[in-house]
């Protein structure tokens, strides 16, 4: 994720992070472009299970209460309205009551469903990939990550986790998963003789490894509010379309919904009137407008199996005027 969450959560600069200040992308026939960069900003991996924690902490401390090992299910309604939600707990079944219910439990959240704002994701929505974090000989350069776009909609990523350590996956749409298997489009990926040539020289110890599926074909605009109701992060789909990323987009819906409820709070009215000022919160309309443009680029870019990044990034090191714009296009913050 990028240093702007260590900027936000300093904290962070306690747990082990690796920083990272370059990148590398290539193009599904292996042109590339890579970014050194000068300003301070710079990306940081850090291990997810200790990053949460950390997050976690951080809202504890700063007054949430916390309701370990409940599972919200279901709303607890009255005449239609909802008073609160409803969890599954060793003990049993709980009820917690709220003025304003935020929804924040991920991409498979429950409660999106029941509250009818949005129905379950098709297929066409969905991306999944597959991760792992090996350990070998590399000759990775520690300070790249490194971005492999294949010619189906996917692509394949390494970054360095120090000397021997490097977390590796790569990921697709369901539909073009479904067809070559998610489990050995990642074998090619980290068998590919251009990888084994360049960078993963060694055989490979796998230390950990999952597969995960992401929303990715933007934002819910329609989504994201009703009366006492908000939704955040992947529940509304703040992934970014192209990257997958969606750390640094999920807290800036947070602090946008977190702004939106104090006000309502204020006024003591949770209605759809006014929480609709999320929608037009000026953090998340920015991200409606990112997010926009690179659904667009995306498509661009994948068209007939990749040809336009292919020609972009060849271009791009040829020629230095254009390689600035093609950088602009994907690095600018
Ligand atoms: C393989 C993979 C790699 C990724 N890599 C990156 C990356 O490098 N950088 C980046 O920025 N983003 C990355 N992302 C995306 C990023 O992980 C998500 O966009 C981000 O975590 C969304 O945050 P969130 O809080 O909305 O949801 P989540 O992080 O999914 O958090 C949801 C929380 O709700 C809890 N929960 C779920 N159901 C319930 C329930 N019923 N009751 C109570 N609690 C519940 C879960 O336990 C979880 O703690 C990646 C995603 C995947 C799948």
């Amino acid at each position: 994720m990028s240093s702007e969450i260590v900027a936000l959560y300093p904290e962070i600069e306690k747990l082990n992070i690796a920083r990272i200040t370059g990148s590398k992308i290539y193009s599904a026939n292996l042109h590339s472009l890579e970014r050194r960069r000068t300003d301070n900003l710079y990306s940081v991996i850090v291990d997810r299970l200790d990053f949460d924690d950390l997050i976690r902490n951080i809202a504890v401390n700063k007054g949430a209460e916390l309701f370990d090992k409940n599972l919200s299910y279901d709303f607890v309604k009255k005449e239609g309205k909802k008073l609160g939600v409803k969890t599954k707990t060793p003990e049993g079944i709980k009820e917690y009551y709220g003025k304003i219910i935020i929804l924040a439990d991920g991409m498979s959240s429950k409660l999106a469903i029941k509250s009818e704002l949005r129905s379950k994701w098709e297929l066409k929505d969905i991306t999944v990939s597959k991760c792992a974090i090996m350990e070998g000989e590399n000759k990775l350069d520690y300070d790249l990550f490194y971005v492999f776009f294949q010619s189906y909609m996917g692509y394949g990523w390494i970054f360095p986790l120090g000397k021997k350590r490097f977390n590796i996956g790569c990921g697709s749409t369901t539909e073009i998963a479904s067809k070559v298997n998610l489990n050995k489009m990642f074998d090619n990926f980290i068998n590919n003789q251009y990888i084994k040539t360049h960078y993963l020289t060694s055989d490979y110890k796998t230390i950990w490894s999952g597969s995960y599926p992401l929303a990715i074909n933007g934002i819910l605009e329609k989504s994201l509010f009703s009366d006492n109701l908000l939704c955040i992060g992947d529940v509304a789909g703040f992934v970014s379309p192209i990257t997958g990323e969606g750390i640094h987009q999920s807290m800036y819906s947070a602090k946008a919904a977190a702004e939106v409820a104090v006000n309502a709070l204020e006024k003591e009215d949770y209605s759809k009137d006014t929480l609709k000022a999320y929608r037009n919160h000026p953090e998340v309309k920015n991200l409606r407008r990112v997010f926009k443009s690179l659904l667009r680029l995306r498509d661009f870019f994948f068209e007939e199996n990749g040809k336009n990044l292919n020609e972009m990034l060849e271009r791009a090191e040829n020629d230095l005027e254009y390689r600035e714009k093609a950088l602009n296009i994907f690095f600018a913050k």
